[in-house]
């Protein structure tokens, strides 16, 4: 990593997310990190590459904008852990690494130059990082739906094997049950 690229993710970080913080700088070091390990280089579009995504806070900013990775491509699947890690998964090898942020160190609350802060610790020091296996099945996948539904209830179309069979209707989840909302 050269000084001059990590400084242009972080200030393009910034910028997105609106803010300098920790998550930005840990991301942009995860997620080089991961596509380190991978080896995939930083700034080329990575068409196989999948994220799972532990967290929806800070991180999760800097972690798209050193990848490239967007939600809208069903390659980012976010996990509801509350934890500060990304799992790197490469379609094409089907290798998978999951790289996490270490409990320690964390700068001080009043830390006045938190780039400088990171800088003194080596990603051994800041990350645990471990190869995994993922399986990811063939509904979860990027690339065209494999199957739309509409729901017997509501109408709306349910792709990619979402849909719930109930009595021998296909219905939606929120009308199966699981809604988030009501309808006012
Ligand atoms: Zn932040
Ligand atoms: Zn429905």
């Amino acid at each position: 990593m050269t000084e001059v690229k990590w400084q242009d993710y972080l200030l393009r970080a910034q910028a997105f997310h609106g803010h300098l913080c920790s998550g930005q700088i840990l991301g942009i070091r995860m997620g080089l990190a991961g596509l380190r390990l991978l080896n995939l280089t930083p700034g080329e579009k990575h068409r196989d590459l999948v994220l799972f995504i532990e967290t929806d806070r800070c991180m999760a900013d800097a972690i798209h904008i050193v990848t490239g990775i967007t939600f809208g491509r069903r390659q980012i699947k976010w996990r509801d852990f509350g934890k500060a890690a990304v799992t790197f998964l490469d379609l094409a090898s089907d290798r998978a690494f999951r790289v996490a942020s270490r409990s320690e160190p964390r700068p001080a609350h009043d830390e006045k130059d938190l780039t400088a802060f990171w800088s003194r610790y080596t990603d051994e020091e800041i990350l645990i990082i471990h190869e995994v296996i993922v399986e990811l099945k063939l509904e979860d996948r990027p690339g065209r739906p494999l199957r739309r539904v509409p729901c017997s209830i509501c109408g709306e179309d349910v792709l990619d094997g979402r849909e719930v069979e109930v009595n021998g209707h296909y219905l939606c989840r929120a009308c199966a049950g699981e809604a988030y909302y009501r309808i006012k």
